[in-house]
This record gives structure tokens, C-alpha cells and sequence, in this order.
């Protein structure tokens, strides 16, 4: 879909003059300026690792020194969960471990400068509302970041791909020791700083099936239907990309807040069962919610190319959905990307691609960040929770 009133020609305009001396070869410094990205999910935690280097220069699709050349580029990192592999005893607690030396090594970085930014950079693990409005502050309540003599920014928000691990079988989390309560798992991830859920990898667990079930049990558990209710109380934000579609109807109608599809394209253009149909994605929209743009070939079809990311948002966009699109890679969880996308560093490729397209340049950043960012906003739990006695939202809330 083409906005009515195109400003391509103003891609042309203002400053490309920015503090920072270094990019990634191949980025467009006016673009990744001025618009912000916000990417709902990536890999990288689960593999970055493998290669023994640090999240800042791995080399992995994401990693923070791509992430830096946008100025502000907030990653979900996820720890992907699969129950049908046995190294799942204890693996959640020991990559959120490992996440956090990792911040604690960007954030060190970050104040001493590097070769490729030498005035520094900021790190933020955000986990409230206030902290998501503040990463994405100078952009103008929207469009054009205004960050161009400040240090450029590396936000994350912390995520777990497959529920598994808040099952109440606390191996995953734990090892072999056990946890008292239901939901105290949850409980716990939440205080460690998790603030999404993936409800369903590819392996069905406690709460749901799976998208990819040749004969899916129907809907959500009893335990799931809590769940959801816990996730809401305590803002952690419900992804139902991976989950059925009898479960991704049944927590539509269930939960109090909106909720995304993380990383699906459309099923209409490519039929995989990992994908949303027309009706799916019209009822994230009626939610309030937002569908990221997976970059998986094998989800996108056609040509695996650039192209076939933006015939998805078109297609979304055709069925009323422009505020309702974002960006969801799947970088370093997918084996192949398209022609034109070889990682963080070519995400401005999608923005000129649509700016092009004459899309407007606030439809543009909706996609970019400002969709997934204003859903956030809303599930998010506010700032004074964290600085509260009380370690979580109370029950009654
Ligand atoms: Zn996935």
C-alpha cells in the first residue's frame, strides 16, 4: 500500500553531519538516522555464544556494533526453549546469566568508547513503559531522530521463545531442583527482567499446541488460560507467533491487553501453518496489536529476495493494518536470509524500500519502531514497580 501524501523527496533533506565517526559498510547514515527500529525478535542469544566472542562484534546476524549505526535500535533478545531437546535442564537461568555479563561487558564498552565509537554509546535493558518512552526520547514523540550529536543507543528488551520453562516442571529454569507455587517461575523471570513470552515454540508444552501440529489440541489449557491472566497482571507482553491458531484465537479473546504475533508473515501470501491468516492478523489489529515481518525465506515465498518483506507489509497494510506492522527478523534463528538483507545492518533497506513505495515517512517509522513501541508502551508495566518495595504488581491490579 502507497500513502497518499509521499515524501520520498524529503529523504533527501537535513543532516547526515553526525557525531559518530564509524558505520557498517553499506548502511545509509541519512536513514538509519532518522529512523528508529525497533526488531520484536531475534536469536542471537542462543547462538552468539557458539562462537565465543561478545555480543558486540559476534559474528552473527545481530550484534550490538550494526546495532549502534542506526542510533536508536531496540533488539528483543530471546532465549529460545525447546523442551524436545534434553540440554533444556537449567538452560533459561544460564543464558539470562549470560545475557547479563554480557551487558555488563557492552555497558563497560559503552562509557570507554570503541575503535568503531570512540565517544561511547549507551546500553539500556528496558523494562517498563517510562524506560521504553525514554530510550526512544529525541525522536520527535515519532519520526526523525534527533540523535545525531548524541551517543547513538543499544536497547533490548529480554525475551524466552516457548513457554516451557513457566510449566511448573522447573527443570528448565532450575536443573533438577524444584519451585514452590504456581507461576513462581514466571514470577521469577519477571524480576530477572523478562517482558515477553512466546507462549509455544514448535514443541507443544503445559499451555498450548503448536502451529506446526499436524492435528493441534484444541486451544488453550486451563494452565494456559491462567497463564495469560498472570502474564497480563504482571506486563509481560503474550506472543503468539509458534502458537495454534485454536490457541491464538482463544488468548485473543482472553486477554486483557494487546498482544503481538512476534515474528509471521502472511499466510495468504505464503501458506505455512507458522504464518497468519487474513482473519488472524484482522483480529491482532481489532487488539491493538502488531504482526513483526519474519525474514525467513521459507516463510516470505517467492522470490527470496528484499521484495518479498514488503510484499507482506503490503498485504498486511491492504487489510487495514499499517498502524499493525513492524519488523520481527528472526535474525540468527533462520538459516538463510533474503537477497539484499545480510543482517542488522541492512534493516534502512526496508525503509527506503517503502519510502519509495511513497509510503509516508510516519507510516514508514510505524513500521520501522513506532507500532511495536506503542504497543509496548501499553503492556509494559510502569517504572515505580521497580523501584517499589514490592517486588511485583500486586493481585488485585
Ligand atoms: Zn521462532
Amino acid at each position: 500500500m502507497a500513502g497518499s501524501n509521499g515524501r520520498f523527496e524529503q529523504n533527501n533533506s537535513s543532516n547526515n553531519n553526525t557525531g559518530h565517526t564509524a558505520q557498517s559498510p553499506g548502511i545509509s547514515q541519512l536513514t538509519a538516522r532518522r529512523f528508529p527500529i525497533f526488531d520484536a525478535h531475534c536469536d542471537t542469544l542462543t547462538e552468539f555464544g557458539a562462537h565465543g566472542q561478545t555480543l558486540y562484534d559476534a559474528p552473527t546476524h545481530f550484534n550490538v556494533k550494526k546495532q549502534l549505526a542506526y542510533g536508536q535500535y531496540l533488539q528483543i533478545a530471546d532465549i529460545w526453549v525447546d523442551s524436545a531437546k534434553h540440554d533444556v535442564d537449567g538452560r533459561v537461568g544460564k543464558y539470562i546469566d549470560e545475557f547479563y555479563s554480557q551487558l555488563d561487558i557492552l555497558k563497560k564498552a559503552g562509557s570507554a568508547g570503541t575503535a568503531e565509537y570512540p565517544e561511547g554509546f549507551d546500553v539500556t535493558l528496558i523494562r517498563s513503559s517510562e524506560e521504553l518512552k525514554e530510550f526512544y526520547e529525541g525522536t520527535d514523540g515519532r519520526v526523525i531522530a534527533k540523535t545525531a550529536a548524541k551517543k547513538p543507543k543499544a536497547g533490548f528488551i529480554l525475551g524466552i521463545e516457548g513457554g516451557e520453562c513457566i510449566d511448573g516442571d522447573a527443570a528448565s529454569f532450575y536443573g533438577r531442583e524444584t519451585c514452590a507455587g504456581q507461576f513462581c517461575i514466571l514470577k521469577k523471570l519477571y524480576r530477572l527482567g523478562v517482558r515477553l513470552i512466546t507462549i509455544t515454540w514448535n514443541t507443544p508444552n503445559k499451555m498450548s499446541d503448536t502451529n506446526i501440529a499436524a492435528n493441534p489440541t484444541p486451544g488453550l489449557t486451563e494452565f494456559g488460560r491462567a497463564a495469560i491472566k498472570e502474564m497480563n497482571r504482571l506486563g509481560i507482553m503474550i506472543d503468539l507467533s509458534h502458537i495454534s491458531d485454536a490457541g491464538f484465537r482463544d488468548v485473543i479473546e482472553l486477554s486483557g491487553k494487546p498482544v503481538i504475533a512476534s515474528h509471521s508473515d502472511s499466510r495468504t501470501l505464503c501458506s505455512h501453518p507458522r504464518n497468519l491468516t487474513d482473519d488472524m492478523f484482522k483480529a491482532l489489529v481489532k487488539k491493538g496489536g502488531v504482526a513483526g515481518i519474519n525474514f525467513c525465506t521459507g516463510f516470505l515465498g517467492g522470490s527470496k529476495d528484499l521484495a518479498q518483506i514488503i510484499r507482506h507489509i503490503e498485504h498486511f497494510a491492504s487489510l487495514g493494518g499499517i498502524k499493525n506492522i513492524g519488523l520481527g527478523s528472526d535474525f540468527d534463528g533462520i538459516s538463510e536470509l533474503p537477497g539484499g538483507i545480510e543482517g542488522a545492518q541492512s534493516m534502512y533497506k526496508i525503509i527506503d524500500a517503502l519510502l519509495k513505495l511513497n509510503y509516508t515517512e510516519e507510516q514508514a517509522e510505524g513500521i520501522a519502531s513506532g507500532n511495536f513501541r506503542r504497543v509496548f508502551e501499553e503492556v509494559l508495566p510502569p517504572v515505580e514497580m521497580l523501584k517499589s518495595e514490592k517486588t511485583l504488581p500486586s493481585e488485585e491490579a
